[in-house]
C-alpha cells in the first residue's frame, strides 16, 4: 500500500481525498498557496507544504514546485484530484520519472484521451459511435468553414485540448462562423496554449450521460453505471443524478458496455469517466475524462463503492476484486453544486468571506470551506456539493429539497434558490430535461427580488432602530400614525421606495409600503439572528446577518442582500 500521499489540489476534493487516505492509513501531505494557508484541506492533512503565491500558476499548477514538495516531504505518491494538473500528461510523466506514483492512468493514456481529436479517432476504431463532425489536421479557416457547411448548421466548435466548456462555441449559421472560430481559438490559446479545434454537429435537445469506470493494472474493468449531467449552465454541470432517469435497461447496458470497450481499447487504469451525448435512443462518444469527476459521489451513493479508496488501491497495485455482476444500483442519488455565484448576473462568481454556511446533516456534504472561510476570487467558486441518496428518485428529490430549504449561506452571492427552483421544476420531476433546459427556462429559474425578504430586512431595521439604548433613551427615530417615514432599500441593482407608518402604542406593528404594495405587519419579532412577523396575515420567518453595512436575509434556502438607508442619515444611493 502507499505510505505517504501528496494531494496536488485544494478545496473540497483535497479534503475528500485526505479522508480516504486516512481511512487506508496513508499519511497525507497538503500543498497550498499563501491565500489558502488557513484552508480546511491544510488543516485536515497530516502535513503541508506552502507553495506561496495566490494565482494557481504560482502553486497548484506549478509542476516543479509540486514535485519538489513531494520529494521534500518524502511522499511516495501524488493524487491530482480534478482540474489543475489532473489531466496533464507531462505532470504524470514528471512524477513517474522521479520514482513517484501518479494516482491515475499512464501519461500516454492521459495524452491520447486528453485530446478530443485523438480520442475520437481511437474510439471510432473501437467501434463506438462518435458525434459526426470534422477532426482533421488541416486547421485553415476556409477549410474549417467548408467542413462546417458539409456537417450542416448548427455546429459546435470545440478546442481539442478543451475542458470546462472553454474554447467551445455554438454556431448557428455560416455568417457567424469566422467570428466564432476566432473567439474559440483565442480562448483556447489562452487557456490551453493550443488552439487546435474540431467541429461537431450540434445535437439539439440532447442529454449528457456519462459512465463511471474503474480499471486495475491487470485488465479488470467494471462500470459503476451512468450519471445524467444534462442540467447545465454555460455548458457546465450544476445538478447531476444517478442513475439517469427515463432510459431503458437495454440502453443502459449498451452505453455502459461502450464505456468498458473504450477503456479496454486504451488499456485504461484507475477511475475514469466516458462522456456521451445522447439523442433519443442513440448515444455518441464525446470525451473521456482520465480522472475523478466532481460528481463522483452520486455513483458512490448508488453502488456503495468508494471511488477514491479504489483509486489509491489500484495505484498501489491492488487487484480489483469486485465483479461486474456484484455491482447493483441501489436507490437514486442527486448532487447539487452550491456555487458562490450570482444567477441574476449571468452566474458571475462571487468572492468574499462566508459569514454563514450551514447545511443539514441528513445529506452528504463535500466541502472545503466552513463559516468564516474565504471564498477566493483566484479559484473555483464552488462552496459545497450536496448529495442526497434515497430509495427512489422521488424520495431523493424530496430529501434534497428539504436539505436546501434548511441550508443557510451568507456573505457571498450563491445559487441556492436557483437550485431549489430547478429541483421544483416539473421537468425535473418528470426526469425530462436536456442540456439546453436551463438556458430556455432561465427567466423562470432566476428568483426575482422577493418582497418578503425586503420586508424582513425592513422589520429588522425598524426593531433595531427603536431598541432601547443602554442609557435608557431611544434612538432619534420617532413616528406615529400621522407621520410616515421614508426609507430606501437597494437590492439587485434596484432601488425600492419604502414608506413606514407606525402607531407608537404598538411597537410590534407597522404599515409598510414597498413601491406601491402595502403590507400590514403584526407581531414583528427579533431575537438573535431570527426575525419574524405576520405580513398581511401570513407568518414569515427568516435569519439575518449583517456585514459591511449590508443586511442579508436568509429564508427558505435563499438569501437576499440589501442596503437599507437610514432616513436620519444622509441617503447614499450606492447600489447593492
Ligand atoms: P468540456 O470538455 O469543455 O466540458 P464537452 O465536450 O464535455 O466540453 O461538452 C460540454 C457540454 O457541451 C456537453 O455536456 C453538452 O451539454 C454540450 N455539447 C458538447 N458537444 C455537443 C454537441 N455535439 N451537441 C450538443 N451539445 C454538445
Amino acid at each position: 500500500m502507499l505510505k505517504k500521499l501528496l494531494i496536488a489540489n485544494r478545496g473540497e476534493i483535497a479534503c475528500r481525498i485526505i479522508r480516504s487516505a486516512k481511512k487506508l492509513g496513508i499519511r497525507s501531505v497538503a500543498v497550498c498557496s499563501d491565500e489558502d494557508r488557513m484552508a480546511l484541506h491544510v488543516q485536515l492533512a497530516d502535513e503541508f507544504v506552502c507553495l506561496g503565491g495566490a494565482s494557481a500558476l504560482e502553486n497548484y499548477l506549478d509542476m516543479e514546485a509540486i514535485l519538489n514538495a513531494a520529494l521534500q516531504s518524502g511522499a511516495d505518491s501524488v493524487h491530482p484530484g480534478y482540474g489543475f494538473l489532473a489531466e496533464n500528461a507531462a505532470f504524470a510523466k514528471l512524477l513517474n520519472d522521479a520514482g513517484l506514483v501518479f494516482v491515475g492512468p499512464s501519461s500516454d493514456v492521459i495524452q491520447s484521451m486528453g485530446s478530443k481529436i485523438e480520442s475520437k479517432k481511437l474510439v471510432e476504431q473501437a467501434g463506438v459511435p462518435v458525434v459526426p463532425g470534422y477532426n482533421g489536421a488541416n486547421q485553415e479557416a476556409s477549410i474549417l468553414e467548408d467542413e462546417a457547411g458539409k456537417i450542416g448548421y448548427p455546429i459546435i466548435i470545440k478546442a481539442s485540448a478543451g475542458g470546462g466548456g472553454r474554447g467551445m462555441r455554438l454556431v448557428n449559421s455560416a455568417s457567424e462562423f469566422k467570428a466564432q472560430l476566432d473567439s474559440a481559438k483565442l480562448e483556447a490559446r489562452q487557456a490551453f496554449s493550443d488552439d487546435t479545434v474540431l467541429l461537431e454537429k450540434y445535437l439539439a435537445k440532447a442529454r449528457h450521460i456519462e459512465v463511471q469506470i474503474l480499471a486495475d493494472s491487470y485488465g479488470n474493468i467494471v462500470h459503476l453505471f451512468e450519471r445524467d449531467c444534462s442540467m447545465q449552465r454555460r455548458h457546465q454541470k450544476v445538478l447531476e443524478e444517478a442513475p439517469a432517469p427515463n432510459i431503458s435497461n437495454e440502453f443502459r447496458q449498451h452505453i455502459c458496455q461502450a464505456a468498458i470497450d473504450i477503456s479496454r481499447s486504451v488499456n485504461y487504469e484507475g477511475a475514469g469517466t466516458v462522456e456521451f451525448i445522447c439523442d433519443k435512443s442513440s448515444f455518441y462518444f464525446m470525451e473521456m475524462n482520465t480522472r475523478l469527476q466532481v460528481e463522483h459521489p452520486i455513483s458512490e451513493a448508488i453502488t456503495g463503492i468508494d471511488l477514491v479508496d479504489w483509486q489509491l488501491r489500484i495505484a498501489a497495485g491492488e487487484k480489483l476484486d469486485i465483479a461486474q455482476a456484484d455491482i447493483k444500483i441501489s436507490g437514486h442519488a442527486l448532487e447539487a453544486r452550491l456555487y458562490a455565484e450570482n444567477p441574476k448576473k449571468n452566474f458571475m462568481p462571487s468572492a468574499g468571506t462566508l459569514i454563514t454556511l450551514s447545511i443539514p446533516a441528513e445529506v452528504r456534504v463535500d466541502t472545503g470551506v466552513a463559516s468564516g472561510s474565504e471564498v477566493s476570487r483566484y479559484y473555483d467558486p464552488m462552496i459545497a456539493k450536496i448529495i442526497a441518496h434515497a430509495d427512489s428518485r422521488e424520495s431523493a428529490l424530496e430529501k434534497m429539497l428539504g436539505a436546501i430549504e434548511k441550508t443557510r449561506v451568507a456573505g457571498v452571492e450563491h445559487n441556492l434558490v436557483f437550485l431549489k427552483n430547478l429541483l421544483n421544476h416539473t421537468a425535473m420531476h418528470e426526469g425530462n430535461y436536456d442540456t439546453g433546459f436551463i438556458e430556455r427556462e432561465i427567466a423562470e429559474l432566476i428568483p426575482p427580488t422577493a418582497t418578503y425578504d425586503l420586508l424582513l430586512g425592513m422589520v429588522w431595521k425598524l426593531l433595531a432602530l427603536t431598541q432601547p439604548l443602554p442609557w435608557g433613551g431611544k434612538t432619534g427615530f420617532r413616528i406615529n400614525m400621522n407621520n410616515s417615514q421614508h426609507f430606501n432599500i437597494s437590492a439587485d441593482s434596484k432601488i425600492f421606495d419604502v414608506v413606514v407608518t407606525r402607531n407608537v402604542e404598538q411597537p410590534d406593528s407597522f404599515g409598510i409600503k414597498i413601491d406601491s404594495v402595502y403590507f400590514e405587519v403584526r407581531e414583528a419579532r427579533w431575537q438573535g439572528t431570527s426575525v419574524s412577523g405576520y405580513f398581511n396575515n401570513k407568518k414569515v420567518r427568516g435569519d439575518i446577518a449583517e456585514s459591511g453595512g449590508k443586511v442579508i436575509v436568509m429564508r427558505s434556502g435563499g438569501s437576499q442582500t440589501m442596503r437599507i438607508y437610514d432616513p436620519l442619515k444622509q441617503i447614499n444611493r450606492n447600489v447593492t
